[in-house]
């Protein structure tokens, strides 16, 4: 089934993220955590790709997991400006093979010193989608970044060049996570005003340690509110106080999204059942509502 067509149904729907393993040993650690998240009756699982393609055949194989054994919706990352335009159709093609119809088409980060653009690959993440519904009959999502990419100065040639990736077929678009829902909202209205109407899943991050924090922040330039910080200070010392806090925090984020209307909702679990049962418990009667 096609993501798409689940996201289109008159329902609540909560997606999880896990990432492969770097190495064929992390395997087991990592299907123990997806068996986990799938118990929650998620309404897909999407599965992430390695930055310069090293994972791709974890990533296409915890997909496969998820779809067949877990009988869960599975969506498969792929990023292309590590890879040459063959390699990307080689990860194209067994994704197809192996029937999963669901793919998360991304750019990914240029590796540092590729001078770019360079030789015989796929520049930006339009490319690559129009390279996908080339290959077959695939539900293609993409990203979006409520506070702008950080590659780019200017929040309009953002919702511009998202608005070219959009028309070149991507079924619907997820969130980088942010921490103040009115981006989001904002966000939202903008891109309803440039004519961008696909399904928008806003991605949640629950952090729940400092280094995580920082993490987030080099990776995606998000800025974290006081409200935010104000835990951070207060709880970061203590593991167990600031799991709460970051868990709280998330819930907080996805029963205001909730709250005003918003239907489909991915949360980046990253490995972490505990994080991501704790979340579903917490809003278990709200998203029967
Ligand atoms: P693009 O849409 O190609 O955009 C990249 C930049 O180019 C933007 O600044 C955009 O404004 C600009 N641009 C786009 N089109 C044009 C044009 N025609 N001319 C000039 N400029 C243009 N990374 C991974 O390595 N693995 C993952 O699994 C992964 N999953 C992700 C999931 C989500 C939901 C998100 C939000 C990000 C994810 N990333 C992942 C990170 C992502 O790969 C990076 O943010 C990357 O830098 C941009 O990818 P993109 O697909 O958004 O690129």
């Amino acid at each position: 089934m096609k993501i798409i067509d689940r996201l289109n149904e008159d329902r609540i729907n909560i997606s999880f993220e896990v990432f492969p393993p770097k190495t064929d040993a992390g395997f087991a650690n990592v299907q123990r955590a997806t068996d986990e998240i799938a118990k929650l009756d998620p309404s897909y699982i999407s599965v992430t790709y390695g930055a310069g393609g090293g994972t791709s055949k974890n990533t296409a194989k915890i997909a496969s997991h998820i779809k067949d054994d877990l009988h869960v919706l599975s969506l498969a990352h792929l990023t292309c400006a590590s890879s040459t335009k063959e390699e990307v159709r080689e990860v194209i093609r067994n994704l197809k093979e192996l029937g999963i119809e669901n793919i998360l088409a991304l750019r990914g980060d240029i590796p540092e010193g590729m001078k770019f653009p360079d030789g015989d690959r796929f520049h930006y993440a339009y490319e690559l989608v129009e390279e996908i519904r080339k290959q077959g009959d695939f539900c293609i999502g993409a990203a979006c970044y409520p506070e702008g990419h950080v590659e780019n100065e200017h929040k309009e040639d953002d919702i511009r060049f998202l608005k070219q990736k959009v028309d070149c077929g991507v079924d619907f678009l997820t969130t980088q996570m942010f921490f103040d829902n009115d981006i989001h909202y904002n966000f939202l209205y903008r891109i309803r005003e440039a004519g961008i109407t696909v399904p928008v899943l806003p991605g949640i991050m629950p952090i729940t340690s400092a280094a995580q924090m920082k993490r987030s922040q080099e990776l995606s330039g998000t800025v974290f509110p006081r409200r935010f910080l104000a835990l951070l200070d207060r709880f970061g010392s203590s593991p167990e106080a600031m799991m709460q806090a970051g868990i709280a925090y998330a819930t907080d984020q996805i029963i205001d999204l909730l709250a005003n209307g918003v239907k489909n909702i991915h949360i980046y679990s990253m490995n972490k059942p505990e994080v991501a049962t704790k979340i579903m418990s917490n809003i278990s009667e709200i998203i029967k509502c």
